[in-house]
């Protein structure tokens, strides 16, 4: 993808090239099928490949006018990163698991009273995680200004009211119990490609 430039044919080609978008016959987390499967962190370990991405989530989340940026632990951590370079002065921070089912800001990491953040994640599909570090904020006085994403996977409401500013909308993406698996049907081996 050209520098400075934005088209969604690009991105899919770069998601494809880098192997973080693939095609083939999956195991979900939640134990479905499906033909297609999101790899970001095989995006974002490319800095050129990502910086088309990083620049054109920046300049779409430019006029919430705001100088920190926090990612969600851990796909959200380098997203962040690498859009808040293009803000002069701006600040990352992350959020990471609290051990008891939320989201905390550890490392010393401090949200002043009122100060307003985005946080930016490399995909959203419910908001679950997102939600649980707008309460993180919020716990800590802060105010969330809005939500960025690479790849927006959502096919329902999401967990948070804030807006999402995506890049790709991807909708549903087919997937099927295995006892209906039209790929289990045609003997296709099945993966699992976080493992
Ligand atoms: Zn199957």
């Amino acid at each position: 993808m050209a520098m400075g430039t934005w088209s969604d044919e690009a991105a899919w080609d770069s998601l494809t090239q880098t192997g973080a978008y693939l095609k083939g016959h999956f195991l979900l987390t939640t134990g479905r099928h499906s033909d297609q499967f999101f790899l970001l962190a095989r995006l974002t370990e490319h800095p050129d490949m990502l910086e088309p991405w990083a620049k054109t989530l920046a300049e779409r989340l430019a006029s919430l006018d705001v100088q920190t940026v926090i990612g969600p632990a851990v796909g959200g951590i380098i997203p962040a990163f690498a859009v808040a370079r293009h803000w002069p002065g701006s600040r990352v921070l992350f959020a990471e698991k609290d051990g008891d089912g939320g989201m905390a800001f550890k490392r010393g990491f401090r949200i002043e009273p009122g100060e307003r953040v985005v946080l930016v994640e490399d995909a959203v599909t419910t908001g679950s995680s997102v939600a649980k570090v707008i309460a993180a904020v919020k716990g800590a006085g802060g105010e969330v200004a809005g939500v960025g994403a690479f790849v927006d996977r959502s096919h329902g409401p999401l967990a948070f009211e804030e807006p999402l500013t995506a890049l790709l909308k991807v909708g549903n993406i087919p997937n099927w119990n295995a006892d209906h698996c039209p790929l289990c049907q045609e003997g296709l081996p099945l993966t699992r490609p976080k493992s």
